[in-house]
This record gives structure tokens, sequence and C-alpha cells, in this order.
């Protein structure tokens, strides 16, 4: 395997990055795109890059991503994609009947230099946008940042296009979450609403992304956040945004356009980022934790203490999206374990290093950026060996060469089903989340055991 030729030893390469722990800028701006109602993500570049972001999102999924393109050829390559985007905008309002199209450049529209705004405005001028329908648009050049930024640039293009301030204060509360599953956008719903508190979130995905076979294809499914509701969200009370990195840019919009009171929160993985969640819910709305959250809570904690013995001072190592990352290590140090290195493609803030460090106890190490890639991160793994290995599809070949076990979290999961459905946020997704990690000790403890070991009861 070509993986076993990974050298221990690590040299320094400022420009090559092999198997980079990220993908492209588009591919994270049509799953945000995704999760508003009546919208379908439109790739302002070639086919061959929209053919690209849909299959990764088709993939990890297991759904038919519907999304369109300007379908770049030489000429549009050399004279701009202005033609194809407004033909494209044309034929897509006349067969597809969309309320919006969300389109995100590629990197050949950016190195091109397309006007984005002026070609809408022109599209508007033309009669091509029919009454009552939008055409909005995210830039998302992909030689720089990743799936990650990408979400993060198309939910601020979401605030800007269409959250308002009427001056009219409603009760709700708007959540605004980082690049999560549809499951984990369920789960948060699921605690606001034990709580009684209305809300607005978007983007949501669920029901979008993970919808049920019924026989029915819908080009639209019923999941997505209502336009009308996102428009609302600039009179909320205040919003929460879940995940600094997929969401800031975002809050800082819809606090200074709208005036509305933002706090960026850590994603609610593990118990103690879950309680911290609930608390500013609890505080905010001035409401008590359900009985049902507590019974939740109460299974979650009693499964962690019963099998402490497994979990305390195992060693994991821990690569993805800065967002979830911050929340395993929480969900890790909040079990007793002890992370030994995090690595991430994604830019994120120089805090983002010293917050892990903060959270796990100050030795673990941190990188960052386009070299912290997974030839890396098998190299530190080489030289400092964990129990468990927490990451996307992609660290298969490293858990399997170095016959580490393998939790698969984050983005993507193209081996295995699940992570669409069951989630790692909140109490019952911090449960499900648990019960794979002693799942996967239990089942290594048993393949390892000697015959006068091997145990009925663990
Ligand atoms: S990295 Fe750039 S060229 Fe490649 S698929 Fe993404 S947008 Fe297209």
């Amino acid at each position: 395997m070509l993986l076993r030729h990974t050298p221990g030893e690590i040299s320094e390469r400022g420009a090559l990055t092999v198997n980079p722990a990220k993908t492209c800028q588009p591919v994270g701006a049509m799953y945000a795109a995704l999760g508003v109602h009546r919208c379908l993500p439109h790739s302002h570049g070639s086919q061959g890059c929209c053919a690209y972001h849909r299959s990764a999102l088709t993939r990890h999924y297991a759904e038919p991503i519907m999304a369109s393109t300007s379908s770049f050829t030489e000429g549009a390559s050399v004279f701009g994609g202005q033609s194809n985007l407004l033909e494209s905008i044309n034929n897509i309002f006349t067969l597809y009947n969309p309320d919006i199209i969300a389109v995100n450049t590629t990197c050949l529209s950016e190195v091109i230099g397309d006007d984005l705004t002026q070609i809408i405005g022109r599209a508007a001028a033309d009669n091509k946008i029919p009454k009552g329908k939008t055409v909005m648009f995210a830039s998302t050049p992909s030689f720089k940042g990743s799936h990650v930024t990408g979400y993060a640039n198309m939910l601020a293009a979401i605030v800007q296009s269409f959250a308002k301030n009427t001056g009219r204060k409603t009760d709700r509360i708007t959540l605004l979450p980082s690049f999560i599953e549809p499951s984990d956008m369920s789960e948060i719903k699921h605690i606001v609403s034990a709580m009684g508190i209305a809300y607005i979130m978007y983007p949501d995905t669920s029901d979008v992304v993970n919808g049920p076979l019924d026989g029915t294809f819908r080009m639209y499914p019923k999941g997505g956040t209502p336009r009308a509701l996102i428009e609302e969200s600039g009179d909320s009370r205040c919003a929460f945004a879940l995940g600094r990195v997929g969401t800031l840019s975002a809050a800082k919009l819809l606090d200074t356009r709208c005036k509305v009171k933002t706090e960026i929160l850590d994603l609610p993985i593990g118990i103690t980022a879950t309680d911290e969640f609930v608390d500013c819910l609890r505080k905010t709305a001035g409401v008590s934790v359900p009985e049902s959250l507590l019974l939740e809570r109460g299974q979650f904690v009693d499964v962690l203490c019963d099998k402490n013995q497994y979990l305390y001072g195992k060693k994991v190592s821990l690569s993805g999206d800065p967002d979830i990352l911050l929340g395993l290590a929480r969900f890790c140090s909040d079990a007793g374990m002890k992370v030994l290195h995090v690595v991430t493609g994604t830019p994120a803030p120089g805090k983002f290093a010293d917050r892990i460090r903060e959270i796990t106890g100050g030795d673990t190490l941190v990188k960052v950026g386009p070299q912290a890639d997974l030839f890396y991160f098998h190299q530190l793994l080489q030289n400092n060996r964990p129990d468990l290995i927490f990451g996307n599809t992609y660290c298969k070949y490293i858990a399997r060469d170095m016959d580490i076990p393998l939790i698969r979290t984050g983005f993507p999961i193209y081996d295995r089903v699940g992570h669409s459905y069951f989630p790692i946020t909140g109490y019952r997704g911090g449960l499900h989340l648990l019960v794979k990690i002693l799942d996967a000790i239990m089942d290594r403890q048993d393949r390892d055991a000697p015959e006068e070991k091997f145990e009925l009861v663990m």
C-alpha cells in the first residue's frame, strides 16, 4: 500500500500539499444553499467543477444533489462568463423554477474576474429574473480556504441578501449553525424546541439531504429554511452562531446590518459544550430546562461514568474541520482522553490553537493550514502513536496502515452510512458518539485479547 512509504521523519515543505485535509470552497457553498427552501445552487465555472462539487455531496449524503452550472468552455475562459450566466439564469427559471438561485464562483471565474454583481444586475435589467425570485451569489475562490470557508461565505451572502431589520423586534432567537450534518441540525432544533423557545435557524439541511425514500422525486425537498423566515431573522431578539469559523462573517453581518446581538458559541459537542448551549438558551429566554432534556443528559452522563475505565487516558488524534475539531477536543477532554494531535487544512484564526490547548491541557500539537495535510498527520501519528483516530474517510488509509481504529467524523464520509441520521451534537448525539467510540475500543480489545482474557461481560 502506497501510504506504507510515508516516512516518519518530518521535513519542512512550503510548496507541496499531499492528501489535503480539506476540500474546495464551492462544495461548502452549495451545502449552505441547499439549506434554504426552494434554492438551487449554481456553480459559475466549468462543468467539471460542478460535477466534482455535486459528486462530493452526493457521495457523502447518499442523496442526489441538485445544482446547475454555467458550463464554461474555452470561449468563456477567454472572454468571461457573462453570457453563460445570463443564459443559465434564463434556462434555470424556465425549466426548474426555483425561488432562489445561489451562485457560487469557482477558481476559473475568480481568475477571469467575472463581476457577479454587474452580471446579476444585467439579468434583472433584461427581465431574466421573474418577479418574486432572487439570484444571489457568494465569492468562493477555491485557491484559498476550504469547503468550510465556502460555507461561511455563502451563509454570509444569505444574511446579506435576505435578513431585514424592520424595527419591530420579535421574540424569536436566530441560530446560525456551522458546517454540520443534517442530523446535527435536527438535534439543535430538538433542544431549542424542547425548551419551548421560538427560533429561526438557517441554513437547515435536515429533510433536504437526509430525506426519506417515498417513491416521489422532489427537485426541492420539503426541508430548508423558508426565505420569509430568513428575512424575519433581522428582527430576532438575539442570535447564536454555533461554531466560529463557519459562521463568523454571517454573525457579524447580522449584528451590524440588522442590529441583532449575536453571540458565538462552540458547537454543542460533548457534555460541557452542550451544557453551555442549553444554559445560554435558558438565560436568554428565561425558561427552565425541561425534564426531557435532563433525562437525555442523565443517560449520557450515566454511560460516560459507567464506561470511564475504557476512556480515561486513551490517546486520540483528530483531523478535520476547525469547528468540529474544537467540539471533539472538548468531548474527548470531558471523557478523560488525551488529545495528542489536531490537524486541519481549513484556515482558522490564531486563537484556534490556543483554544484547543486550553481545552486539552496544554501539550496538544495543533497544525493549521495548507501544510496541515493528511501526509503530515500520518507522520505525526508515526512519531506519537494514538489509540484512536478521528477523521474523515480519507483517514482510513492511515488507520489501516497503522492498525489504529478510526472514528469517522467530519466531511467527507464516503464509506459508511448513518452520519446524516444520527447526530454527534447535543446530549443524544453525545451518547451516540460515545457508543461509537466505546464500540471501537471494545472491538479492538476483543480482537487482541489472549484466550484467557477474552471476556463475555465488559
Ligand atoms: S478547486 Fe477550483 S478548479 Fe477544482 S473543482 Fe474546486 S472550484 Fe473547480
